[in-house]
């Protein structure tokens, strides 16, 4: 029994995220909704291979996610990563030439949702893979700080979206 001191809270009832499938409550502790509109500059790079390989994957696309999965969108989106079998830790040595890159997410309804892989194979970037965002091996994200052998296209890509997060930073305060 709790003790007579403490007031029950208001019940938030919840609602299932088309992204991860879980059941999560529709308002976050400090009182804004936890159901986010998902900007397209969110889900996939500006690149036109990219937006074909998305218009490819069938089903319908969710309009909100939950926080957490836009947190997690937001890490995702223009990050490295390697080969699914490959181990050891890549993060600070230079690229491989096997590195791929996340060129987008799409919410889908009753799937869930699901990460676009893509590679440089015969010099043409390609969609390689189609992964749920619930069962992504998160060991797979690697940051090398130089290309190594990564494919050049792969590294601009890389490099641009980082030039865009940068752009979007708010200014750090610099008193004279
Ligand atoms: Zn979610």
């Amino acid at each position: 029994m709790p003790p007579n001191n403490v007031i029950d809270g208001p019940r938030v009832s919840t609602w299932r995220c088309p992204s991860c499938q879980e059941s999560v409550p529709r308002l976050l502790p400090n009182g804004k909704t936890n159901r986010i509109p998902v900007a397209p500059e969110r889900m996939a790079l500006p690149d036109g291979t990219v937006r074909q390989a998305c218009a490819r994957v069938q089903g319908l696309r969710a309009p909100e996610i939950c926080y957490a999965c836009d947190q997690a969108y937001q890490e995702l989106l223009g990050t490295l990563v390697r080969p699914p079998a490959e181990l050891g830790d890549a993060r600070g040595d230079p690229g491989l030439n096997d590195t791929g890159l996340i060129g987008a997410l799409l919410p889908i309804a009753d799937q869930g949702t699901q990460i676009l892989i893509f590679n440089v194979i015969n010099e043409e970037l390609r969609c390689t893979e189609i992964e749920r965002l619930i069962s992504f091996n998160p060991d797979r994200l690697t940051y090398p700080g130089s290309r190594g052998a990564i494919a050049p296209r792969i590294w601009a890509l890389y490099e641009d979206h980082l030039a865009q997060l940068h752009a979007r930073a708010p200014v750090p305060y610099h008193p004279e």
